[in-house]
């Protein structure tokens, strides 16, 4: 990218997978040849230690001065014609428009919204227990919020990503991180909690984890999606979290780009095999080698290994064959307000 944008142009990395690129005193020409320009680089595939790479794009593009005049608006708007280019598939582009000022719009009320409802303190902190498989011993708990909106307690998973884009994770975390602190001495059982990519950025992470780790009596867990282990610099923070003696967790994992090869070299405890796998392994063998491939190699490399998603007394008894160490899921229990594990075992 660096090679074919303008010399006087600014280039951020604002994501795992996304890129800022600001152009100045341009053109809508030369706006519209350096698009081509880019899509036709990313055409032709990336070659990586020998394999050949695809990698397909969404560009979304605001203007100075017709779509904003300072920086916050412009990068709304931006935002906006992303989403509006992913909807449409691989590789297109979207020039934000007059008609989309609905969508910047709810994106301002969303975000307000969501902020207005931190601050009624309406996220509420839910946990789901994971289990022995030789046993079914309760063995820790997994953090995860809802959100308490209109009388309904809804899952976050549908703002998650927004929460991420918008930043407002970061103070989401913090009272995450606050709550935790006031019941962690009346629970026994290890917890995990799951860290955004915005966090896991974030240049006080650090001193966040440090600090929470004192009120712990014994080593808590993050959660990383396997997603943003394919960072170098996240690899390094991942690194430092472990010197505080906090575990770690790959979460999702099966559905990033890694090859299993590679899970040796990093520095994590726990493997949390993704769900889709869970759900597809009793009618797909091949899914089913793939599971037990990987509860076997992080046996070999001295990984645990969760099945996450557990739904049923099937899947529970496969795992146990397979050896899988630890189940999580609806089968065994599902996510209740975290005062459930208040004084357990
Ligand atoms: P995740 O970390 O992969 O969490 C697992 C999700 O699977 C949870 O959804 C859980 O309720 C659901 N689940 C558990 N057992 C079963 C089962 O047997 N069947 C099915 N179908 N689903 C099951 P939830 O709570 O809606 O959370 C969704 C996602 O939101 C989480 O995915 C996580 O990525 C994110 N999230 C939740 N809480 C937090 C948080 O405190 N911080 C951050 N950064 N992300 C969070
Ligand atoms: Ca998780
Ligand atoms: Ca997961």
């Amino acid at each position: 990218m660096k090679k074919i944008t303008p010399k006087d142009s600014f280039i951020a990395k604002t994501e795992t997978d996304e890129f800022l690129v600001i152009l100045f005193k341009t053109s809508k020409n030369k706006i519209a040849s350096f698009i081509m320009d880019l899509f036709a680089h990313f055409y032709e595939p990336f070659i990586v230690n020998e394999k050949s790479i695809i990698i397909t794009l969404n560009i979304g593009i605001s203007l100075y001065p017709q779509d904003g005049t300072n920086d916050e608006e412009l990068l709304t708007k931006a935002i906006v014609a992303l989403g509006k280019a992913k909807k449409e598939g691989e590789n297109t582009f979207f020039v934000f428009e007059e008609n989309l000022e609905k969508d910047v719009r709810n994106h301002i009320s969303l975000k307000e919204q969501l902020a207005k409802i931190l601050k009624e303190r309406g996220f509420l902190l839910f946990a789901q227990p994971y289990f022995l498989t030789t046993n079914k011993e309760i063995s820790g708990a997994e953090i995860l919020l809802r959100i308490s909106h209109n009388g309904n307690i809804e899952s976050i998973a549908n703002v998650i990503e927004f929460l991420e884009t918008s930043g407002l994770i970061l103070k989401v975390e913090d009272y995450l991180f606050e709550e935790i602190k006031k019941f962690v001495k009346n629970v026994r059982i290890p917890l995990s909690i799951n860290i955004s990519s915005k966090s896991l950025a974030s240049p006080d992470i650090l001193s966040k984890l440090r600090e929470l780790r004192e009120y712990f009596d014994y080593p808590f867990i993050c959660e990383i999606t396997e997603r943003l282990f394919m960072e170098k610099s996240a690899i390094e923070k991942v690194n430092k979290i472990k010197e505080l003696d906090i575990k770690i967790a790959i979460d999702d994992f099966g559905t990033g780009y890694s090859s299993l090869s590679y899970i040796e070299n990093l520095p994590v405890d726990i493997i949390k095999i993704d769900i889709s796998f869970i759900k597809r392994m009793l009618n797909e063998p091949r899914v089913l080698a793939i599971v037990q491939t990987i509860i076997d190699l992080a046996k070999k490399l001295n990984i645990k290994t969760i099945a996450e998603g557990v739904e049923n007394e099937d899947e529970f008894r496969i795992l146990r064959l397979l050896m899988c160490d630890y189940v999580q899921g609806y089968y065994l229990s599902k996510p209740a307000p975290i005062e459930s594990l208040i004084n357990l075992k």
